[in-house]
């Protein structure tokens, strides 16, 4: 086996991973466009270069402009189900999501049950995802992950074994 072949093969955990930061270029483009938010770049592959972090303000520029994209229920849903398919592309058995509802709901006046409804929502899909990859996800929120880790923890132990 190729060292390219056992990575690919190989489980993998995301231990903190922001759902925001996690939106493909393309999708980004997708929202930008539906939503009138103009971005830097108009092709995935600048947007992809405008992605690199230079520094810490560069990087939450990025963050709100992607912020800024989402809107509506469905913009949720989709970032959250391209994530977890991405998980499940590569391996990923498990992993910590975390979203930070205050500068959806308190700088873009996004709704909580836009966002959280949504969230929620992909739950026949993540069951499903999680049925065919063997993969879990939860969503971890702020001052309430911890519940939410160690039940996903619980879950993660009875995961089958790695591919071989
Ligand atoms: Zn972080």
């Amino acid at each position: 086996m190729s060292i390219e072949s056992y990575l690919r093969a190989a489980p993998k955990a995301e231990l903190h991973v922001h759902l925001e930061g996690a939106i493909r270029p393309a999708t980004l483009l997708t929202l930008a466009e539906r939503n009138g938010v103009a971005l830097p770049a108009d092709n995935v592959e600048d947007l992809r270069r405008w992605f690199t972090y230079r520094d810490f303000p560069h990087f939450a520029e990025i963050y709100v402009t992607i912020t800024r994209c989402l809107k509506t229920a469905d913009d949720y849903e989709l970032i959250a189900y391209e994530y977890g398919a991405e998980l499940a592309r590569q391996n990923a058995r498990y992993a910590e999501v975390t979203f930070t509802p205050a500068t959806h709901a308190l700088r873009f006046g996004v709704t909580h049950n836009t966002y959280f409804g949504q969230l929620r929502r992909p739950a026949a899909v993540q069951h499903d995802a999680e049925r065919r990859s063997g993969a879990a996800a939860q969503a971890v929120q702020p001052g309430r992950g911890l519940h939410r880790r160690h039940s996903a923890q619980r879950r993660a132990a009875q995961l089958p074994a790695a591919p071989s």
